[in-house]
């Protein structure tokens, strides 16, 4: 059985509708994904429905943006927690995604703003455009947008270039603090899992004493070892640290169709034991 517990559709910052990312999926070779958008549940309906079609199982995910503070600076650095299985109507888990939502949408005048001083003009209304019915606005619709500009080849050189985390754009945002993100998770039901914890230097931010915390205190339950983000080392660091602390360690893609080009399904994939344990831990599976 293969199962992939990332994957992203047109619903956020992916390039294949719901229902072609199940097709895709299928094709791939997999048995099971989970629908994991930023910051929203809007494909699901429509990615279940393709999976009862097609007899591909399609977990209820999303990966919230939230952020890792450090104490003595104040500095923050973005963190990604994947929340599977939780009761699609919780209230204050709904409330929560809207305040992001709405944080997302309203830094993107700020980002064009910085850009036109660089000398790369986009429209807000270019940006829309490229985003077409996802609900969830994020920074690959503007590299999308200076793409059909020309003024960068593709997503990763926009990035690369301009906006990075850290890098010369910012585009700072109203985000909830990890610890808050992952109990806010367990309270509508679901698993919180940490994406790509030490991807792009996040070791720094998120070290194994922080991820200790975070499973002790807050119920994290597992880490996504196995991700493109993360090099061997960083991989197996995560599974002897999921081992020790009795986390859940998964694998998964993290496709966004032609949004990330090294990410194809099915990537890593997670022990299938695994998933029947996460399964069984979701209030909604
Ligand atoms: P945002 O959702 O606006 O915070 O932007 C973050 C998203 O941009 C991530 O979910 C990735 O899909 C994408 N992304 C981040 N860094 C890169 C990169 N270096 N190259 C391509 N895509 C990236
Ligand atoms: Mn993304
Ligand atoms: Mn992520
Ligand atoms: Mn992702």
């Amino acid at each position: 059985m293969k199962i992939d517990l990332h994957v992203h559709s047109t619903a956020s910052d992916g390039t294949d509708s719901p229902a072609e990312l199940v097709a895709c999926a299928q094709a791939a070779g997999l048995d099971a994904i989970a629908l994991a958008d930023h910051d929203t549940h809007r494909g699901l309906s429509e990615a279940q429905a393709a999976g009862e079609r097609l007899g591909l199982a399609v977990l209820s995910a999303f990966e919230l943006s939230a952020h890792a503070r450090v104490a003595e600076s104040g500095e923050t650095w973005p963190v990604h927690v994947l929340g599977y299985g939780c009761q699609p109507d919780d209230p204050a888990l709904a409330t929560e995604l809207v305040l992001i939502r709405q944080g997302r949408a309203n830094r993107i005048p700020a980002i064009l703003a910085q850009l036109q001083a660089a000398g790369f003009p986009v429209t807000l209304a270019e940006v829309e455009a490229q985003a077409g019915d996802a609900q969830v606005i994020g920074r690959p619709h503007v590299a999308d947008a200076m793409v059909a500009r020309g003024y960068v080849a593709d997503r990763d050189e926009a990035f690369a270039l301009y906006l990075r985390d850290g890098g010369p754009v910012l585009s700072s945002r109203y985000t909830p603090e990890a610890a808050d993100a992952i109990d806010l998770i367990r309270q509508a039901g679901g698993v919180p899992v940490l994406a790509h914890p030490w991807a792009r230097g996040g070791r720094a931010w998120m070290p194994p004493e922080r991820i200790r915390e975070l499973a002790e205190e807050h119920g994290l339950q597992g880490l996504e070892a196995d991700h493109l983000g993360h090099d061997d080392e960083a991989r197996a660091g995560l599974r002897v640290l999921a081992d020790r602390l009795g986390l859940l360690a998964t694998g998964s893609s993290d496709y966004h169709g032609t949004g990330k080009r090294d990410n194809p399904l099915g990537a890593y994939t997670t022990d299938p034991a695994v998933y029947a344990e996460l399964l069984r831990r979701c209030a909604i599976a």
